[in-house]
């Protein structure tokens, strides 16, 4: 009796497992079968059931502790491998998020409903479009092409390295990654692409699928639960070979990977601000790193977190500075808005110039296309002289001061207060300007200028889906609009052959940006908005309205010297301690009673502030103090040391749970907005 009992329990096996439930811990259960590593399991979890992976087996389990049973194994779906499980640990410790829900990123949520039959039968695609012939002529590459993607292929050989290609827009960087994809293909691996808003950049995909027939997936927002878990099935089963995503695609676990690719390296949508607030560049980077395969950065106006590794050697550089086409690059124009305060034209609106008016009237006669973009997103506006341009900065930190009730300005970082004045302490002018203005102002007044012209609006309020966002591409594509007005959503990879004109309201609105990014972000957006006009034959002009046209940023954008801009802005952040020389960590600490919250933060900042090399800024309030119902405070951690911020970040999570439930702490780890 007692052998067979023993017997009988040798064929259980153990094993950790981490739950889909978000619990920080993870759990231990038992099975009668042998499973893998990574493997994707069904398992009860107090009265109810959960998916789980197993992470390790438990051999020294001590029998007289009851334990559960794994209900049932996935085993049509791959195990994630060790390497995968490696990286997806590092995410959790990293961003501070609990491992189960970082590793079920790595399915769809669609996947439970996926059976063996179907998986096994109906996804799968007999004829490989892989094996048929395609018959697209290939491009003869530029000299500085064929030169990128030898060095890369040299260095390359499977192996890790971050592979920057630094190339202005038109330069043909896609064409690079064409080849490179082509060569992985060729050896049966596969591809992933990351693009920062899939949705925005209908253009992109289509050319890839082009290129790749048959064998690009793709995922984006704009599709349901079910079409992603199907684009997910063909990766893993490899009938289709390369990946297009956004962000998010990095956790599709494809099997052969050879390359990670990340185009628009520099955009900020490649940081999620909530839940696992990871960045897809970094992440990118790390899961190059596990699997030892090389990654390959690419940008107009990298990031300069990027240009510092770039300068250092960390990543191998590749110049691209030649257009394919040789078109002359747009003339960029910077109008004094200043001037106009003095000698007024009754007939036009004040955000509008004598030059750019003329210019779009111009456009009009020549039947081309004009775009006018203006940055508005809704947040308190700035406060300047109209007059002579002067502005409000921060003494602390050398940031714009965002006006509050009228008569406030304060600094959103460290909370430095002072009242408005009534006239300018520089040329004492009397009427201060809050510059507040959005695009349905612009196309009222436009419309009322040129009663003829058909406009179309772009921004979030008008596009919010995919399908209104393809017809509205397809209108300007097809000559259907004379003028957008729009904000950076018809900045990103757009190409339309018939603009010649594009207008930038108020260049300066987004240098005014009370974070210390704001003249990276200008600087980067700017640039994109230049590229869309002339791409092909017509000459492009682009004009920016500015009351700061001595602004440095501005004066190396005219220039369109980024090399200048990123030296002056690297000084800049080292001087006032900044990324990349420090790393930083936004603590938001929120609840519905404004004296709670405060209270809260000032336990946390008690709590750590006598750490030893730690600079901590706040409690500040964000520029929204209040949103929906809930009250926000912000610290800013700063250090030089990763590990004394994660040692902060500890000592804060430790100190959250004698907090009241009624208060919500969000730890922000190298975060894209600090405001
Ligand atoms: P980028 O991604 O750098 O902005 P693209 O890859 O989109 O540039 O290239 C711009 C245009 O030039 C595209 O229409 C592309 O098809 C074309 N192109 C790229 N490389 C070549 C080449 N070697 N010969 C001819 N045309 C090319
Ligand atoms: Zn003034």
């Amino acid at each position: 009796m007692h052998q067979e009992e023993n017997k009988y329990l040798s064929k259980r096996y153990h094993y950790e497992v981490a739950t889909s439930s978000g619990l920080k811990k993870n759990l231990l259960y038992y099975s009668d079968q042998k499973l893998a590593i990574g493997q994707l399991v069904r398992v009860p979890l107090r009265s109810s059931q959960t998916n789980a992976v197993i992470l390790k087996k438990n051999s020294n389990f001590k029998n007289n502790f009851p334990l559960r049973k794994i209900l049932s194994v996935y085993k049509h779906l791959p195990c994630l491998s060790t390497e995968r499980i490696h990286w997806l640990t590092w995410l959790s410790n990293y961003y501070q998020h609990p491992l189960g829900e970082v590793i079920h990123l790595s399915y769809p949520s669609f996947i439970t409903k996926i059976t063996a039959k179907t998986w096994n039968k109906k996804l799968q695609i007999p004829d490989n479009p892989s094996t048929q012939n395609t018959t697209h002529k290939l491009l003869k590459l530029t000299s500085e092409q064929k030169s990128c993607i030898q060095k890369i292929c040299k260095l390359a050989h499977n192996k890790f390295q971050v592979h920057f290609i630094y190339g202005v827009t038109g330069s043909g960087k896609t064409e690079v990654f064409f080849r490179l994809i082509e060569s992985a293909i060729q050896k049966k691996q596969t591809a992933l692409i990351l693009v920062p808003e899939i949705s925005l950049t209908p253009q992109h995909i289509e050319r890839f699928s082009i290129r790749f027939p048959g064998q690009v997936a793709c995922l984006h927002s704009g599709m349901t639960a079910k079409q992603k878990a199907t684009e997910w099935a063909h990766i893993i089963q490899r009938t289709k070979t390369i990946l297009i995503g956004p962000r998010s695609a990095l956790f599709c676990p494809i099997p052969n990977l050879a390359w990670i690719i990340l185009d628009e390296e520099h955009e900020p949508h490649f940081k999620q601000e909530e839940k696992l607030k990871y960045h897809a560049r970094d992440a990118a980077i790390m899961l190059g790193k596990k699997l030892n395969i090389p990654t390959v950065l690419a940008s107009a106006t990298p990031s300069m977190e990027s240009w510092q590794n770039i300068q250092t050697g960390k990543y191998s550089c590749y110049q691209l500075t030649n257009r394919v086409f040789k078109t002359v690059p747009p003339k960029i124009e910077l109008i004094d808005m200043r001037k106009k305060v003095n000698s007024p034209n009754k007939n036009l609106p004040w955000w509008l110039s004598p030059v750019l008016f003329t210019a779009l009237k111009k456009t009009l006669q020549k039947k081309e296309q004009a775009a006018l973009f203006i940055n508005r997103r809704g947040e308190a506006s700035c406060v300047l002289c109209p007059q002579c341009g002067f502005h409000f900065n921060c003494s602390n930190c050398d940031i714009a001061l965002t006006q509050h009730q009228s008569h406030h300005l304060v600094c959103h970082y460290c909370n430095w207060r002072e009242e408005k004045p009534d006239k300018c302490p520089q040329c004492e002018w009397s009427s201060l300007s809050t510059i507040g203005l959005g695009t349905a102002i612009i196309e009222k007044e436009i419309l009322k200028l040129f009663p003829s012209a058909k406009l179309i609006r772009a921004d979030r309020d008008e596009i919010q889906n995919h399908k209104d966002w393809t017809e509205c591409i397809r209108k300007i594509e097809n000559k259907e609009i004379d003028i957008v007005v729009g904000t950076q959503m018809i900045a990103k990879g757009l190409d339309f052959p018939h603009l010649s004109l594009v207008g930038v309201i108020l260049a300066d609105q987004d240098l005014r940006r009370p974070d210390f990014r704001s003249s990276e972000r200008s600087f980067q957006l700017m640039i994109q908005m230049a590229g869309r006009a002339g791409r092909r034959s017509q000459t492009g002009r682009v004009i920016l309205q500015s009351y700061y046209p001595d602004h440095p940023v501005l004066q190396s954008l005219i220039k369109g010297n980024y090399e200048q801009f990123a030296e002056q802005e690297l000084a800049h952040r080292k001087q006032y301690h900044y990324p990349p020389y420090v790393k930083l960590i936004l603590v938001r600490v929120q609840g519905k009673s404004e004296n709670h919250t405060l209270e809260a933060t000032l336990r946390i900042k008690d709590r750590i502030q006598r750490i030893k090399e730690l600079n901590l800024l706040g409690p500040a309030r964000p520029i929204i103090f209040r949103l929906r119902n809930k009250y926000r405070y912000h610290l800013l951690l700063k250090s030089k040391s990763l590990s004394i911020l994660q040692q902060a970040s500890q000592q804060i999570q430790a100190i959250s749970t004698q907090l009241p439930s009624s208060v919500q702490i969000h730890i922000n780890q190298d975060p894209a907005y600090i405001t």
